[in-house]
């Protein structure tokens, strides 16, 4: 059985695309109209040095990975060569596709056995940009090669007012080339404070009109949609997380969440985890259907298991999902991991509010007391930091006794997202023991 430790959802920094589909929420549409950035970004680092950021040892267990570039994720030149080094570390690889780019997915295809048991795709379902450059067979075809060659996938459409009138088209297509119906997935306004749905017809009318589809996964999409979580504590930057490809810049979550820290450069610093605790923004949770359903990041909330929402048994009994990945979708990644304890959960919150420019509360002032006493009973201890973290530290802590002695010295980094740079840089300096301010509490037991 594996055990899935991690689960990081990848940006991949390509803007290319070939299709050009009106809902595109991933960015093709800016380069479409000439406002965007470059077609793709070339990896900072080696993809060598990428995988070896990322090996199991360093991340406690295998992970599952899921890439997605802002235009077609198969177009960036270099992404074929990470898959390959991640599949053969024992990792899980899903790759967001529109499922033409035939040689990619051959090469997959082509993989050894236990390789290929590691690979999804999500087969991106865009049903009127196929029509229109006349994909659909190539599409079709890649799904098969991809079924029989032992892949799991999925074939997912978006639930678009656009895509409305072509619904018996649809199903048709489908029982036809999949004998099942796809999923589907809702178009949202990703860029709005919101996160409003992208539909211009009456909420009920949008449901009762996709709900032929049977599909779990809108389903499930609906169900939490307005259900904010800032009230739970969501373990996303300790099991799960925003990773982007570009320059290894690995964050909580998406948007305006926090930097865990970068993690291709300095490969051998350990990650200093740092959850987001109480600290969601967004108006609901953004994926919900992969953070609760398969990471379980709040682990009170119940949910079904991913592999519902992604699977269909087809007319001949094969599925869409093999039995790996059964395996890794019929658990979360939450059942692989010990939950942190409410003094954790406390101190990890302080940080958080410290790194937010929020005063924290009388509990974690207590509590990280506790901690610089008891470092301080061997280390003499100094702050390292330019933020607000550093600023409240030292008007609240009495540094002064905590730095008396001549014992050894013990450097407290608090901008916590920039240790792994920040580290070398102080070691050239000083012989003195640095921390993050992330393991304090841990470092103080
Ligand atoms: S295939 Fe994906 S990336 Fe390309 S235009 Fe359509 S939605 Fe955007
Ligand atoms: S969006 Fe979901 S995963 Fe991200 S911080 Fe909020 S609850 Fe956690």
């Amino acid at each position: 059985m594996y055990k899935i430790k991690r689960f990081f959802d990848c940006q991949v920094p390509v803007n290319l695309c070939n299709f050009e589909c009106d809902y595109c929420t991933v960015g093709q549409w800016k380069l479409v109209q000439g406002k965007g950035p470059d077609k793709y970004t070339p990896f900072k680092f080696p993809v060598e040095q990428m995988a070896a950021a990322v090996r199991p040892e360093r991340l406690g267990g295998i992970c599952a990975f899921n890439l997605c570039g802002n235009g077609e994720t198969f177009l960036h030149p270099q992404i074929m060569d990470f898959i390959d080094l991640l599949l053969k570390q024992g990792h899980f690889v899903s790759i967001v596709s529109n499922g033409t780019v035939t040689t990619a997915i051959d090469h997959l295809c082509s993989l050894d056995e236990e390789l290929r048991s590691h690979v999804f795709i999500k087969f991106s379902f865009h049903y009127t940009e196929l029509l229109k450059k006349n994909m659909l067979e190539r599409y079709f075809d890649n799904v098969h090669k991809a079924h029989n060659a032992g892949l799991s996938l999925t074939v997912e459409l978006v639930a678009s007012d656009g895509n409305v009138p072509y619904i018996e088209d649809i199903k048709k297509v489908c029982m036809e080339n999949l004998g099942v119906l796809c999923h589907l997935t809702d178009p949202r306004a990703n860029t709005t404070h919101d996160i409003r749905h992208l539909t211009e017809m009456p909420m009920e009318e949008h449901l009762k009109v996709w709900s032929q589809f049977d599909s779990a996964l809108f389903d499930y999409r609906q169900a939490t949609w307005g259900q904010k979580r800032d009230k739970d504590f969501c373990y996303g930057g300790v099991w799960s997380f925003n990773l982007g490809l570009g320059n290894g810049r690995l964050k909580q979550c998406y948007r305006n969440s926090d930097t865990v820290q970068f993690i291709f450069d300095n490969v051998d610093e350990p990650i200093h985890f740092i959850p987001r605790g109480h600290f969601c923004s967004f108006p609901h949770c953004f994926n919900s259907h992969v953070f609760d359903c398969l990471c379980g990041v709040i682990p009170e909330i119940s949910s079904p298991y991913y592999i519902e929402l992604r699977n269909r048994v087809l007319p001949d009994g094969t599925e869409w999902i093999k039995p790996a990945y059964k395996d890794i979708y019929s658990h979360r990644v939450c059942e692989n991991n010990t939950p942190y304890t409410e003094e954790e959960k406390l101190y990890a919150d302080g940080v958080m509010r410290l790194q937010n420019n929020m005063e924290p509360d009388e509990a974690f002032r207590t509590l990280i007391t506790d901690c610089f006493n008891r470092l301080a009973e061997e280390k003499d201890i100094s702050i390292y930091g330019d933020n607000n973290a550093a600023e409240w530290i030292n008007a609240n802590l009495d540094m002064k006794k905590f730095a008396a002695g001549d014992k050894e010295k013990m450097t407290i980094v608090t901008n916590f997202s920039d240790f792994a740079q920040i580290k070398p840089e102080l070691g050239r300096e000083s012989d003195a023991e640095i921390i993050s301010i992330v393991d304090v509490l841990s470092r103080s037991r």
